[in-house]
């Protein structure tokens, strides 16, 4: 009885020491990837106090976490292009160094950062976020904002603040699946094999020994050494010639919002990794030696809420080019992306009307009421879990426009607490993001 006393105790001062250490801040980022870092940006640019608080040990997300080596910069935005040039998430994520790159950029502006902050939820006033409840390395604190933005990719707060959200496409309800990429070494540089997309496996290209890559990929499928949802070995080059990064990895019917799934994800991809290491070595000339040089801390998680906004990205409005007035983000231009839920290569109904295997979009904005939720104040998200349909987010979540969708959110947020209105007054067209 007295060790559960003596627990009780401990619990209560953890309490008393959280309300001890309230902190008051214009604007609180929760997330530190792409989105998080252009929206802390952003708002500390615009003269917000601002604090961005990351639960893991690195900014960046899943570039930095995840080794999503390919930066892509579909959008037009000035703004993403000078952040992405500073920390080195040019055309390819520098993943060693661009957290610490981006950490820097972040003070310099003016934002406050804490890592190893796991945001727990909101603190709400009826229908208002007020504030976040953070588990830090120290105990759970409490930290107050005048507006929130949700830049978790999962969209941690606006789920826990009750914001409604879909997950999955239309029918059987199933995602986009998780993946790692990797890096290789040890292979002959003069003799690096590099191969970009499903197409590229299958071109003249990529022969190995009169063969294409997706055949003996195929055979070795076939001959059970490597899992059929693998389908594609993609190897992009690496930051120099004797490296390169591997994207073939992935699991399918499992969801990156729940722990379990993402344990499931987390070995499985880990165990393929090892396995498309052993085709390289029987098979690409000069790969004898090839050895895994980095492993990513996190399996990359794709797609998983998707919340309701004032506004909507449509499919419709992704295919035919719609532009909007109150655009957050410009003229995106990334494909159709959607990875199989169900299996190997593109969804299907997908592969055909092909760049790599992708559909090709028309390009179009994001509206800045895909970031205002429906239902609660003092909240904004971005990135990856904005209002958009399974379809237009396959096109949208990629870096840079996630990356818009942050820059957008934070100009949004530091609006709204000059002008002392609430975020979804704000008026989109008068925020200068492209100038
Ligand atoms: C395998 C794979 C391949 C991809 N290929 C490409 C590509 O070729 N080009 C491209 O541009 N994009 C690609 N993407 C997409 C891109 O990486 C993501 O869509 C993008 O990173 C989304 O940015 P985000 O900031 O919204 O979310 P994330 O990058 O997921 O960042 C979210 C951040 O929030 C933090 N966080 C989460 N929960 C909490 C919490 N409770 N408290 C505090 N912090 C929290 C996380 O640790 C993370 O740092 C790929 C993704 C994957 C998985």
């Amino acid at each position: 009885m007295k060790s559960i006393f003596a627990a009780f105790a401990a619990l209560a001062a953890v309490a008393c020491h959280a309300a001890a250490e309230t902190a008051a801040y214009d604007v609180i980022v929760a997330g530190g990837g792409p989105a998080g870092i252009g929206a802390g940006y952003m708002a500390a640019k615009r003269g917000a106090k601002t604090l961005v608080l990351e639960k893991s040990g690195r900014l960046g997300g899943m570039g930095v976490s995840a080794l999503v080596s390919p930066f892509s910069v579909a959008t037009a935005s000035p703004v993403v292009n000078h952040i992405a040039g500073r920390i080195g998430f040019s055309h390819s994520v520098d993943f060693h160094m661009a957290d610490v790159r981006a950490f820097d950029l972040l003070k310099e502006t003016g934002a406050d950062v804490m890592l190893h902050a796991d945001v727990i939820g909101p603190v709400m006033d009826g229908n208002r976020v007020t504030g976040l409840k953070v588990n830090c390395a120290e105990g759970v604190r409490e930290f107050k904002a005048k507006v929130v933005i949700d830049a978790t990719g999962n969209g941690a707060v606006a789920a826990a603040a009750g914001v409604p959200y879909d997950e999955g496409r239309a029918g059987d309800g199933l995602v986009q699946p998780m993946s790692i990429m990797f890096t290789v070494g040890g292979f002959d540089p003069k003799r690096r094999f590099l191969c970009y997309s499903e197409e590229d496996a299958r071109s003249k290209r990529c022969i190995v020994a009169g063969r294409t890559w997706e055949n003996i990929v195929q055979e070795e499928i076939a001959a059970g050494r490597l899992p059929p949802e693998v389908g594609v070995i993609r190897l992009y080059p690496g930051k120099t010639k004797d490296l390169a990064v591997v994207n073939a990895t992935q699991v399918n019917g499992l969801f990156g919002s729940r722990s379990a799934d993402l344990t499931k994800a987390e070995i499985a991809t880990r165990k393929q990794a090892a396995q498309i290491v052993e085709v390289m070595r029987r098979h690409l000339p000069g790969y004898k030696n090839v050895r895994i040089s980095d492993m990513p801390a996190v399996v990359g998680v794709r797609e998983t809420r998707r919340f309701e906004g004032v506004d909507r990205l449509t499919t419709e409005d992704v295919l035919s080019g719609r532009r909007r007035e109150d655009a957050v983000a410009r003229k995106c231009s990334f494909v159709m992306d959607i990875h199989n839920p169900a299996g190997a290569g593109q969804a299907h109904g997908h592969e055909k009307a092909v760049t790599g295997g992708a559909r090709r979009v028309k390009p179009y904005d994001i509206p800045y009421g895909a970031l205002v939720p429906k239902k609660i104040d003092g909240l904004l998200f971005c990135g990856r879990c904005i209002s958009a349909t399974h379809e237009a987010l396959a096109s949208c979540r990629v870096m840079g426009n996630a990356m818009a969708t942050g820059v957008g959110a934070g100009a949004a947020a530091a609006e709204a607490v000059k002008k002392g209105i609430d975020v979804r007054a704000v008026d989109a067209k008068s925020l200068h993001l492209f100038d």
